[in-house]
């Protein structure tokens, strides 16, 4: 028998974690998936998420998670609730080391996620979800025809307002600074767009309140130069002023992108190996419960792989 407690243990309990549990479950791996808070990441906080397939029309976030769960549970994952402080690699197991105890697997995928980072202003929380938003691929096409805010200078900014002019009426690009940090070719779109009269540059602006009574219905802008005050109406506020993996966990254990995301290759392993990792915590181009609950099947399969290979039972 392995000298360890569990097979395959997954941090994180969003869309890959779970899926990750489903696939390890049907493999009869005993498996065990920790999460922080309660699962589901940052999809419990998505009302109404429209993208992921087969949900026609569309599924709150709250219940895609809770579905995913029971699924996870039926197949005989166990859950427990747990903050992993540090992930020690070894080639016969890995130790991971949480409040008080340890626990010892023989392969761990990681799917700690990722969060967006926020403004920190007055309505940015209480909007959240009503007329906020971090994701222009789940919630652009709310705005068709609208006057919306977007937040940021950097690539996602600007990719995601060039998205949005598909939708929205008008965009008022907010950036705090007098040049953006994005690519020069981003740039030449974005500014082509302001030509037409789609986008409007607000430079050297910060936002100092989103407000509305139900939803949102304008932001009170500042003119960091002048210190000039003003209120937009808008229908919506795209947020995207970067977005941060959340790593501090494994303390440089796996190898990272330079933006902290972990690298691994398209079976999801990184370059330790029986470490995995799955979901927006990894390195890669789209960031979608759709992407994540593939990483997460391709991650569990991989770990059942890796352990069949190296600690045949
Ligand atoms: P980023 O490059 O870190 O840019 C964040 C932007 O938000 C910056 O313009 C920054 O302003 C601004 N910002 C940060 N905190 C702010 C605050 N509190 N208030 C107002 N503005 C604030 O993040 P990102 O755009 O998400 O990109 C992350 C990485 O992904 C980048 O390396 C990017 O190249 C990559 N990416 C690539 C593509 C692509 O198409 N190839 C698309 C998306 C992302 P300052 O400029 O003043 O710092």
């Amino acid at each position: 028998m392995p000298a360890w407690d569990y097979d395959i243990v997954i941090v994180g309990a969003g869309p890959a974690g779970l899926t990750a549990g489903i696939y390890a479950g049907r493999a009869r791996l005993k498996t065990l998936l920790l999460e922080k808070l309660i699962h589901g990441g940052q999809v419990m906080t998505t009302d109404l998420v429209e993208n992921y397939p087969g949900f026609p029309e569309g599924i709150s976030g709250f219940e895609l998670s809770d579905r995913m769960r029971k699924q996870a549970e039926r197949f005989g994952l166990e859950f427990r609730s747990g903050e992993v402080l540090d992930l020690e690699p070894g080639p016969d197991g890995h130790l991971l080391r949480l409040e008080g105890e340890e626990l010892r697997s023989g392969a761990v995928i990681i799917a700690s996620g990722a969060r967006y980072r926020s403004l920190g202003v007055p309505g940015e929380k209480e909007f959240t979800g009503k007329g906020v938003s971090f994701c222009a691929t789940c919630d652009g096409a709310l705005y068709r025809g609208e006057t919306i805010a977007v937040v940021g200078g950097g690539d996602t900014a600007l990719t995601d307002s060039l998205f949005l002019c598909r939708f929205a009426e008008k965009i008022h690009l907010i950036h705090r600074r007098n040049a953006f940090r994005g690519v020069k070719f981003l740039q030449e779109q974005i500014f082509a767009q302001e030509k037409k009269g789609k986008v409007e540059i607000h430079w050297d602006t910060v936002v100092q309140e989103i407000q509305g009574q139900q939803a949102v219905e304008a932001v009170e802008l500042k003119n960091v130069k002048t210190g000039e005050l003003s209120r937009l109406p808008v229908a919506g506020v795209f947020i995207f002023v970067g977005i941060t993996p959340n790593t501090a966990w494994l303390q440089g254990r796996v190898p990272v992108d330079e933006w902290g995301f972990v690298l691994t290759n398209a079976d999801m392993a990184t370059s330790i190996p029986g470490i995995f990792a799955a979901g927006d915590v990894r390195s890669k181009l789209l960031r979608q419960i759709a992407t994540a609950v593939g990483d997460g099947a391709i991650a569990a399969f991989a770990a059942g792989e890796y352990l069949a290979e190296h600690h045949p039972r």
